[in-house]
């Protein structure tokens, strides 16, 4: 997944975490802004403020902080909502969440609809985070800002974190993840081994049903369309029998 390295102000991040910490947990922060103005935020020594990432409107994604070292996105407890938070020896005492949390800023405002785009790159980038330091992918592990200090609204009213979190595959031995989804438009075989006519099949999938599919290849013409979708787990669906015959 290609990101590009802003980096930001050395004031507004520490470099490392403290001994014993390390990521178990991504918040998700709107920016108040567009993607210019929080790469120039970040980069002001006097904002104190940096977040790991910003994925912008566009998909396009801007790095300003290394997962290995400590941004400054969600250091200010206040009223937490978040199950999961760690608290301090005394009462009322919280561990700062940065110390073991990636925050990822997403560029527009509060009010805004997110763009398939921007959800689309968030959810891969939430992904191979999860991946990476095995967290889980779940609302307990990919929060809102709001559940650590409850006076913001971040990330607004509009998304929810299962918007981001629906659009990941769950892991597991299914095979690669589906890229889109297309609806049957005619009763189709699912043909096993090769994009093909003479292709062995053991059903038929009804008109009108929704299949997620993840390569196009060319196979057997039919009514001059060779164009075939593949589930990338060795089947074959004829693309001229679904709701897009040309992809
Ligand atoms: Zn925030």
């Amino acid at each position: 997944m290609q990101k590009t390295f802003i980096g930001c102000a050395p004031v507004n991040f520490r470099v490392g975490r403290p001994p014993g910490f390390k990521p178990e947990a991504i918040v998700i922060h709107i920016g108040e802004g567009s993607l210019r103005s929080i790469d120039q935020q970040f980069n002001d020594p006097n904002s104190k403020v940096s977040a790991h990432y910003c994925v912008a409107k566009s998909g396009v994604i801007h790095q300003y902080v290394h997962e290995t070292d400590t941004a400054f996105h969600a250091g200010t407890v206040d009223r937490p909502s978040w199950p999961l938070i760690k608290r301090g020896q005394k009462p009322d005492t919280f561990i700062n969440p940065n110390f073991y949390t990636i925050g990822i800023e997403h560029e527009g405002f509060a009010d805004d609809q997110w763009p398939e785009t921007q959800l689309d790159t968030s959810a891969a980038l939430v992904n191979e985070i999860a991946q990476r330091w095995e967290i889980d992918l779940d609302e307990e592990h990919v929060i809102r800002h709001h559940q650590i200090r409850f006076a913001k609204s971040c990330p607004g009213h509009v998304i929810k974190i299962s918007d981001i979190l629906e659009r990941i595959e769950p892991a597991g031995t299914n095979g690669p993840p589906a890229v889109r989804t297309v609806k049957t438009i005619s009763n189709l075989r699912l043909r096993k081994g090769a994009p093909s006519l003479l292709a062995p099949f053991d059903r038929t999938i009804p008109a009108q049903t929704l299949v997620s599919v993840s390569d196009v290849v060319q196979g057997d013409a039919v009514n001059g369309n060779n164009k075939w979708y593949s589930d990338g787990m060795g089947n074959f669906l004829w693309a001229g029998g679904t709701d897009q015959p040309n992809p």
